[in-house]
Order: structure tokens, then sequence, then C-alpha cells
């Protein structure tokens, strides 16, 4: 209860600048409401501007007008395959349905939100019913950052997104590059990025392409609606009066305000990855938070202020993990690097215990499922050979060139001469690594890994190399010295957090509607349950529930009690 007075009024207070609330405040801002996004840290974006910038929203506009032959019931069918009954139909329906409209909304009503299509970016489960193989994955077209004059400097960048000499790259040139030695698209592809980050260079043009282009398009078209952001102004509590939040209490400028929502609040203040007490208690050991990718600033803070005001909570054991080579108190994420053929993982008994294409939050689970006392699989070893690095790239160090100094100095690497050598570093039994090698590499040589079926899913193949026969994912791993990373389960995030109905409103735990509070975005348990079904699935729904909040919010009379 307050009945103290504020220091601002809006219609829409939007906590959190990733591309969730800014969906939400512009979509507000276009329906005529006065909106106002805070945003905790220095710099705005979050994980969506550190992201790669996948936006997965099946059957919408853009992918209708590339010809893709997709339908609402396919899609349908695809996320009762992924998602199964963990979470309710309506939610998954108005994911669906609405998602179309989300982005023609966008497209329709700001200049500058725009996507394309990463075609043949499978979904993770193509072979399950309603799966794509081409995919249904959008990425934000690239744009010049000096459009954002000053709020360039603020924006959140990830400097491992960045190619080696500056190369800028898209997703859709991504899993080309890492073909530069092997196939003709891969060398083309590599001439066409070197010549346009020339040219980038001499016209002196800030472009940039991913995460952080989506997020800037989104700062633009803020700008345009005349939606303030402020920065370092986090969310301290929610203000509620009678069974109604009415407003938050925000830091801005060292000093405690008062803001009244008149419409309502829209938390989209991402997951609590960053945040090592809730980890601990909510998710199964071993975690930390160190081995995430997330931001910074993603610490739970609006997941705990509305449990605080009464809110349910689900999926918190659960995160968007990612298979991450443990690297001095961080995780680098490793992708394309599993599909690459000659490489396996092993656990600590030397042995191959899944496919190492597989995608990354089936990965972690199955690294969870498995590790126990004696056979563990936490954490696991990626080890690969110098024929693999005469090929490949791996996290960013381009193929034939040295692994950097500090992968030696932290211990992030470990070499040597022989497997017998390699397992005797890593301590694991050498004759079953040798065994495990030795059995992959008839598998490899004979192109069908009889054990994981590695390489038989489009989405397998998606990150191989196709100029790798008979399989584009399996290759001997034969040529010392052999190279060893320790994989840990990171993540790009966590998507457990408050529970929401198909309106983006927070629920409480006998199902009542918490009037006048929304979340989108990793601040809600996700509408993808505890799986992942294609890139993108992160981000697609955050812009898809951040739109319906705002819609939902428009249509409401203002909160009275
Ligand atoms: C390297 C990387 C690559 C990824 N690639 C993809 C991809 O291609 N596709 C995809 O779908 N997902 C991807 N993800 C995951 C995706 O980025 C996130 O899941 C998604 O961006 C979350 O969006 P959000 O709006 O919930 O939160 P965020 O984008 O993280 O934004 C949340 C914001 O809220 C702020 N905040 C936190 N607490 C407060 C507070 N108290 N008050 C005010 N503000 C607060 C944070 O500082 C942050 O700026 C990737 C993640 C990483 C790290």
């Amino acid at each position: 209860m307050s009945e103290e007075a504020f220091d601002q009024e809006v219609d829409v207070l939007v906590v959190g600048s990733g591309m969730g609330g800014m969906t939400a405040a512009l979509v507000a801002a276009g329906h005529g409401l006065d909106a106002l996004v805070v945003e905790k840290t220095a710099k705005y974006g979050g994980s969506s501007a550190l992201s790669g910038g996948g936006v997965w929203v099946p059957n919408n506009p853009v992918l209708v007008r590339a010809g893709l032959a997709d339908s609402l019931d396919r899609a349908r069918t695809y996320m009762h395959s992924v998602v199964g009954d963990r979470i309710p139909a309506a939610r998954v329906e108005a994911f669906l349905t609405r998602g179309p409209e989300a982005i023609d909304w966008l497209e329709r009503n700001t200049k500058d939100v725009r996507f394309r299509w990463v075609k043949g970016y499978a979904d993770y489960h193509p072979e399950a019913p309603g799966g794509e193989p081409l995919g249904r994955t959008l990425e934000p077209v690239p744009v010049d950052l000096r459009r954002l004059g000053p709020d360039e400097e603020t924006l959140n960048t990830n400097p491992l997104m960045k190619g080696p000499a500056g190369l800028w790259t898209t997703q859709s040139d991504y899993r080309y590059l890492t073909q530069a030695l092997t196939t003709w698209k891969g060398r083309r592809t590599v001439l066409k990025v070197a010549i346009r980050t020339w040219w980038t260079k001499m016209t002196g043009r800030h472009m940039t392409a991913l995460g952080a282009a989506g997020v800037a398009r989104f700062r633009l078209a803020l700008k345009d609606a005349g939606v303030p952001l402020w920065l370092d102004s986090p969310l301290k509590s929610l203000i509620v009066e009678g069974d109604a939040v009415v407003g938050a209490c925000v830091d801005h400028g060292g000093v405690e305000i008062r803001i009244r929502a008149r419409r309502g609040v829209v938390l989209a203040a991402g997951g609590f990855e960053r945040n090592a007490e809730m980890r601990q208690r909510y998710q199964q050991a071993p975690i930390n938070a160190t081995w995430t990718s997330g931001a910074e600033g993603n610490t739970g803070d609006a997941i705990v202020a509305g449990q605080d005001v009464g809110a349910a909570v689900d999926l918190m054991d659960d995160a968007w993990w990612f298979p991450s080579v443990e690297a001095s108190g961080a995780g680098l994420m490793i992708l394309a690097e599993r599909s690459l053929p000659g490489c396996i993982i092993v656990n600590g008994q030397g042995e191959r215990y899944v496919n190492e294409a597989t995608a990354y939050v089936n990965f972690v689970h199955r690294m969870y499922e498995l590790d126990e006392p004696g056979v563990p699989t936490i954490p696991s070893y990626l080890i690969l050979d110098q024929r693999y690095r005469d090929r490949y790239p791996f996290v960013a160090v381009p193929p034939r060139r040295p692994l950097p100094r500090y992968f030696d100095k932290y211990g992030i690497v470990t070499r040597a001469d022989s497997l017998e050598e390699l397992a005797s570093k890593l301590n694991l039994p050498p004759d079953k690594l040798a065994a495990t090698v030795a059995r992959f590499n008839v598998m490899a040589n004979a192109g069908r890994d009889e054990d994981f079926n590695k390489g038989e899913s489009a989405y397998d193949r998606y990150y191989g190399d196709p100029g790798n026969r008979p399989n584009p994912c399996l290759a001997p791993l034969t040529k010392p010295p052999f190279y060893a990373f320790r994989i840990v389960p990171g993540d790009l995030g966590t998507k457990g957090g408050l529970v929401t109905d198909a309106d983006a409103r927070v629920l409480r735990a006998d199902g009542s509607a918490i009037r006048g509070l929304y979340a989108t975005g990793n601040t809600s348990a996700s509408v993808m349950g505890n799986d992942y079904a294609g890139a993108g699935a992160t981000i697609g729904p955050a812009i898809v529930f951040g739109y319906v909040a705002a819609c939902r919010l428009a249509a409401e009379t203002p909160v009275t009690v």
C-alpha cells in the first residue's frame, strides 16, 4: 500500500532495454501511450545487443515474402512436438498467432526495425513433425551505427562477435566463414566479407550486424517515437495499491524516485544468469554465474520484484544452456566447432556420450542428466587434432593460426603429441580414450556415427562442412598434436521467471493475474518450456510478448484502485 506522492507519471513503464522491453515501449507509443524505458546499466541492449540477433517467429511476413511455405498449422505441430504440454496451450497459441502480427506491426510502424531470413538455418529439431529444415530464423538487417549519434557510445556490444581485423559478419555468412579453406562458397564469402569490411572502412561507416544491429534499430525507432530511455536507472521495487501494481521505485541519478504507471509496468529485465545466489538456489549443481555469456546486468531483479508482489515462477531450474569452454572465469560458447568434422566430446572416462553437434540446450541437458561420480560429464573435454586446426576456425581463431597465448597461460587448452599423453594430462583413462577415438575414426571414415547419429540431422549439417565427405560432420582424429578444451554448462541466459498468460500478464500461483503487471523475455518463464525450437527462440518470444503486452495495455483502462 502506498499513500506517497509520485515523482513522475507515464502510461507504461518498461523495465529493461533488451529487444523485449524495447518492443513493448515502441508498441505502446505506437498506440498513443506515454512510455518510458528504464535500464539498470550504463549501456542499453542487455543480452539482446550481445547476441547473434536471431529471431524465431514461425510463419511471419518476412518468411512468407521470402517464399518459405510455412503455415500456422505446421508451426503448431512443431511447437507441440518441441514443447509438449509443458506450457499452457493458450500461451503457445498466442505466440504462434500474434508472432506474425508483431513482426508485421514493427515493419509497418517503424522505418528502422527490419529483419531478413537466415535461409537454411534449420530449426533445432528439423526432423520433428512440423520442423523446418530451411529454418524460420530472421536476423536484423545490418545498420550503420553512426545514425545513432551519441547513443552509439552507450550501445552494449560484444567483442566476441567481432571478426578478426574488424571483419563484420551476419548470421547468414557465419557458417560459410568456417568453410573458408574447404569450399568455394566459403572462399567467396570470405572475399565478400573482406570487400564489405574494406568498403565500410573506406566510407567511414560503423556497420554492424547481429544483435547489436537489432538493438540499434529498435533504439532508432524509439527515438523516432519519442520514447525516453534512462540509463543507470535500476528498478528497485514495484509499488502496489490494493491488488494492483501502479508503478515502481527506480534509482535515477542516485536518487530513488517513484514512477506512476497509469496503465501498467512491463518487466523486461532479462534473467538471473549473473546472480550466483539465485543460480545455486534454483539450479542443479555444479553451477555458477561466471560460465554464462549473458549480460552483466541480468541478476534477476525484476523476477524478485515480481515475486515480492505475489507472482509465481516457473522453469527456474532451466536455462538457454550452451556448452562453453571455461576460460578464466568466463564461458566461451562452442557452436559450429562441435559440428565441424574432426572433433569429439568425451566424459571423465574418455567416452563419447552425446551427438556433439546437437542443439546447445539439449546438449547441456544431457550433460546434467548423465553427470555422476566416477563418470563425470561436467566438465567434459572437447578434443580435436591438427587436421581440424588446419582447416577450421576455433572460437574466432582462424584456421592455421596459433591459438592465443592466453589459452595456454590460463590452462584453456591442453596439448599433447599423442592421445595417450593427452589422456594423462587430462586425467582420463588412456586406454578408454584411445578406444573411443579408434571407434570414432572407423565410423568417421565410413561416414556414419552409429553411436549418436552425428551429421544425420539437417541441423547438425548446417554448421558442418559440405566439403568433407562422406559426412559433413565426421572426420577421423589422426594428426598430432591433439588439443583438448574443458567444456562446462554455460548459457546465453536463464529461461525461468515469472509465470505469464497469453496476454503477457503476470500471474499468481492461483492463476489470477496481477493487475498492472506484465513480463516478457527472460524475466518471464519461457513459452519454449524446456526446449529450444530454433535459432532466435529466446528473442522471438521476447519481441512477441512485448508486443502482446503493449497491445493489451493499450486496450486497458488506466489502473485505478
Ligand atoms: C552471445 C549471445 C548470443 C545469443 N544469440 C541469440 C540469438 O541469436 N537469438 C536468440 O533468440 N537469443 C540469443 N541469445 C539469448 C538472448 O540474447 C537473450 O535470451 C535475450 O536477448 C533476452 O532478452 P531480454 O529482453 O529478456 O533481456 P536482455 O536483452 O538481457 O535485456 C535485459 C535488460 O534489463 C536490464 N536490467 C536488469 N535488471 C534491471 C533493473 N533492475 N532495472 C532496469 N533494468 C534492468 C539489463 O541490464 C538488460 O539491459 C544470445 C545471448 C548471448 C549472450
